[in-house]
């Protein structure tokens, strides 16, 4: 029997490390480098970063979720998880663990499908934290279903001519190299006739028509960029994996991103959590503390529930990971934490909100940006109606229709079967009255 919902005390000491130096040496990076624009090749930001980055690796903690053989320490996805929640709290500090979005789940799948060659221009540098990348998949009419996907790769001798459009590829401007989808066969249906490229971002013909920034942030100065692929010429061996296999790929790298931002949201959260909490035992009005009001109690109470509630099931879902060894199998446990996601995130922060009155909303606390944070993970990596649809059609496999008129559970029905069993015993009773 083994059902534990404990944490080895060695991986607890790394655990408590991880808190501690993220609070000292990390959170206050997001404070003089704020957003999230991640530039830390730049001379001043590598000076600061790079030594942060050694000290984790002699820690043993960087890149944790990825094999010895692929530079991290093979600790699999609950061991993530656990140090995720931590991470969560601050912007930086995925990146001084090795594990930051978009770069792990790229790193994954090029760990997966790549060949030898890709690997050691790709991802070696990625894994060190040298490059940046961006996965490019979405485009401007159409996000949610890639079926409806245009932009096209054409052979042409030996190379791969990209043309099209895609909106919304997260850090383009700061990656190296960007993973692209397009459609090669149109003649097939889309799940056989995609396929995936690595463009190096320099190559000629790739324009990047505008940076989108999120609600707040300066205009033309975002991270999301609008891309024009217009002739983009790429050698054969560009290629990811076989010709055809996007869809396959696409769902290794988006499960992967899902359930790594779940991890990050439960810290995102508990810090919300935390402030509301100081601040109901620290505020009072009309004669006693904020604490002492039911209205205020009834937040706490419920944040904490939600909270706990989505940590177990992320938990549970990295441990079903680690297990299976493939995030096909545990799809549906992915997809509903993603749903249930945004809204943890939403409902906590807009409590700690209102927790703070005015200053709550104001620039001077974090909370507004979490309130976008949880719009974004309803949105990033599909939004949240269509991953309910997953969850839905996963679940009903594990169900079937009745084959009566009349539900299995009917209860006229079960109570004659249950006359019929005990026939004998109910007419011996009916004989002794
Ligand atoms: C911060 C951020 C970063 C992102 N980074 C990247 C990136 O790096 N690379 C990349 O390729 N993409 C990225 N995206 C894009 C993201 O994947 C898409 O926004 C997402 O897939 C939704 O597509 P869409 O925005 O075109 O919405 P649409 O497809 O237009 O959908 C709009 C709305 O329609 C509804 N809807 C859609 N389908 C259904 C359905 N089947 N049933 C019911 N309702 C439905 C939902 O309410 C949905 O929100 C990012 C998005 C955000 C917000």
């Amino acid at each position: 029997m083994s059902w534990d919902f404990e944490t080895d005390p060695e991986f607890q000491e790394k655990l408590d490390w991880a808190d501690e130096f993220v609070r000292e040496e990390v959170e206050p990076l997001d404070l003089v480098w704020p957003g999230l624009e991640f530039t830390p090749l730049d001379e001043a930001r590598r000076a600061v970063v790079e030594p942060l980055k050694a000290e984790v690796r002699r820690q043993k903690l960087w890149a944790t979720h990825l094999g010895p053989d692929l530079g991290g320490e093979g600790y699999g996805q609950l061991k993530l998880s656990l140090l995720n929640e931590i991470l969560g709290r601050s912007s930086w500090a995925p990146i001084v663990f090795g594990c930051q979005a978009p770069d792990t789940g790229n790193a994954e799948i090029i760990a997966h499908y790549g060949t030898p060659e890709q690997k050691e221009r790709y991802l070696r540098p990625l894994l060190e934290g040298e490059i940046f990348s961006c996965y490019s998949m979405t485009e401007p009419h159409a996000g949610s279903d890639p079926t409806m996907f245009t932009t096209r790769a054409v052979r042409d001798g030996d190379e791969w001519v990209i043309q099209g459009w895609k909106f919304f590829s997260s850090n383009a401007k700061t990656s190296t190299f960007l993973i692209v989808m397009a459609v090669t066969n149109p003649d097939v249906s889309p799940y056989k006739g995609m396929s995936m490229f690595l463009v190096p971002s320099d190559t000629p013909g790739i324009e990047i028509v505008r940076n989108v920034g999120l609600a707040g942030e300066p205009e033309d100065e975002g991270s999301h960029a609008l891309i024009h692929y217009d002739d983009v010429r790429v050698p054969a061996d560009a290629l990811l994996g076989g010709e055809g296999q996007a869809f396959a790929i696409a769902q290794t790298r988006l499960g992967g991103g899902r359930i790594h931002h779940a991890m990050r949201t439960i810290g995102l959260a508990r810090s919300a959590f935390d402030q509301m909490c100081e601040r109901a035992l620290s505020r009072e009005t009309q004669g006693s503390l904020l604490a002492d009001k039911q209205f205020v109690q009834g937040y706490i109470a419920d944040s904490y529930a939600q909270l706990t509630q989505f940590r177990l099931f992320v938990l549970y879902t990295a441990w079903s990971i680690d297990r299976h060894n493939d995030y096909r199998k545990v799809r549906k446990d992915i997809a509903a934490v993603k749903v249930l996601m945004p809204g943890v995130l939403h409902d906590i922060a807009w409590r700690a909100i209102q927790v703070h009155g005015a200053l709550g909303v104001s620039n001077e606390m974090p909370f507004h940006r979490m309130l976008l944070g949880a719009s974004v993970m309803g949105l990033a990596d599909g939004p949240t109606e269509v991953h309910k649809v997953t969850v839905a059609r996963q679940v009903l496999r594990d169900h079937s229709a009745s084959d009566d008129l009349w539900p299995t559970r009917h209860l006229p029905k079960l109570r004659e079967a249950a006359r019929a069993k005990y026939a004998e015993r109910l007419e011996h009773e009916v004989g002794n009255l």
